[in-house]
């Protein structure tokens, strides 16, 4: 049985076409799926019969079953849903005055392993398939129209992919997912309004730029190649000049004219002013690990604590006069505010009731105490 929310329009219509239907036919039917959320064949009413009952024998519109769903005092709604075997993931709709953000996850788990990130210390479970990742904006942009009295106008208008998991490690799923997003017959979101977020899987941003270019963020999160190959082990593969001047070819293709870089603040590890200045340095490209000056935005994210991390949040006074060197050197910096706290839902607490299956949160966590004293001393000012 084929799960139709695992094609984008050019899969539907080929995927109809094997049955001898136009592409008129495949546009109808993805609207209905996707700008009306209708999953039952049956009430697709433009559909002719014979169609309806093919469809009803080898197709199916099938979301993901919820686990949970919790809504924070300020408006923010988490979702656990079950992706089988033991794995959950999370995905987060963040209510702004002007627009609604919803954060997908990519994996379950991952396997990058930031020592931050409380996905990373679940190891990696597996890939999403682009069928799980659509779902994901699927259910929660209907579910919250429902909410609102089964209004019709668009709940969700800017989707972020910084739940859990590496999507530039799963790209064969993403694509087809983004472009499910964008699509005008499917949720139409602005490429600028749709971000991937990568911890710096360098290749892929490559092949993102040729197959999908939409908004892109890069968690950087340390200002030279020491440091970052401590907090964000991917970066001894792809070391800082790889990766800056990999963020240099995407702008040629992007929809926005900077890439955002995100910084988690850490106390006593990578928040202090020196770190500042060296960042100022890196993305002028006058480092000595990097030579690429890339346009960028700097979003800094106060660290959200969880048990395993071992690590503290940066005081706000330490966020803010961070914040004052990238600003006066000419960088736009902002420091993102901390929504859905009282439901676990903030960057880095996705955790998902995941299995671990891989022995990385031991590993980690062995690692951790010994390892970052050493980190914050070798790079105190
Ligand atoms: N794997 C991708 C996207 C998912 S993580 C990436 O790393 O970019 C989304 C963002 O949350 C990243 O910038 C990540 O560094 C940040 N993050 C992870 N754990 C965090 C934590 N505990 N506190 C604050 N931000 C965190
Ligand atoms: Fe993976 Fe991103 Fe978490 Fe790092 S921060 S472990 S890349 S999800």
């Amino acid at each position: 049985m084929d799960n139709l929310l695992d094609l984008d329009l050019d899969g539907l219509v080929e995927r109809l076409g094997r049955v001898g239907e136009k592409r008129f036919r495949a546009v109808q039917l993805f609207r209905w799926m996707h700008q009306r959320g209708e999953a039952d064949f049956e009430r697709m009413s433009d559909l002719a019969k014979g169609l309806r009952e093919r469809l009803r024998g080898e197709a199916c519109v099938s979301g993901l079953s919820v686990v949970s769903e919790h809504t924070s005092a300020d408006g923010t709604v988490k979702w656990l849903f079950d992706v089988g075997a033991g794995n959950a993931v999370e995905t987060v709709f963040i209510p702004e005055v002007d627009r609604g953000t919803l954060c997908v996850s990519s994996q379950a788990g991952c396997a990058v392993g930031c020592h931050f990130c409380s996905t990373g210390h679940q190891g990696f479970s597996r890939n999403l398939g682009t069928g799980e990742i659509v779902a994901q904006l699927w259910h929660a942009e209907h579910a919250l129209r429902a909410r609102h009295g089964g209004v019709t106008e668009r709940q969700i208008d800017n989707v972020v992919m910084m739940g859990m998991g590496e999507p530039l490690q799963n790209l064969a799923a993403l694509v087809p997912a983004l472009r499910v997003m964008l699509d005008d017959h499917g949720y139409g979101l602005s490429r600028r309004r749709v971000t991937v977020s990568t911890s710096g899987v360098v290749p892929m941003i490559d092949r993102l730029a040729q197959e999908c270019p939409v908004a892109l963020a890069v968690s950087l999160h340390a200002p030279d190649d020491a440091l970052r190959s401590e907090l964000v082990p991917l970066n001894r593969k792809y070391p800082l000049a790889e990766l800056m001047a990999a963020c240099a070819r995407y702008l040629a293709h992007a929809p926005r004219d900077f890439i955002t870089f995100e910084y988690c603040m850490l106390d006593g590890v990578n928040d202090s002013t020196a770190h500042a200045e060296a960042l100022v340095q890196l993305v002028r490209g006058r480092h000595r690990d990097n030579a690429t000056a890339v346009p960028c935005k700097l979003n800094l994210i106060p660290f959200n604590p969880f048990p395993a991390s071992g690590l503290r949040r940066s005081t706000p006074q330490r966020v803010q006069a961070f914040a004052r060197v990238l600003q006066e050197a000419g960088i736009v910096t902002t420091v993102r505010r901390t929504r859905g706290d009282d439901i676990d839902a903030a960057c880095g607490q996705l955790a998902g009731e995941v299995q671990d299956r891989t022995g990385a949160r031991e590993r980690l966590s062995g690692r951790r105490i010994p390892l970052l004293p050493d980190v914050a001393q070798a790079v105190a000012p």
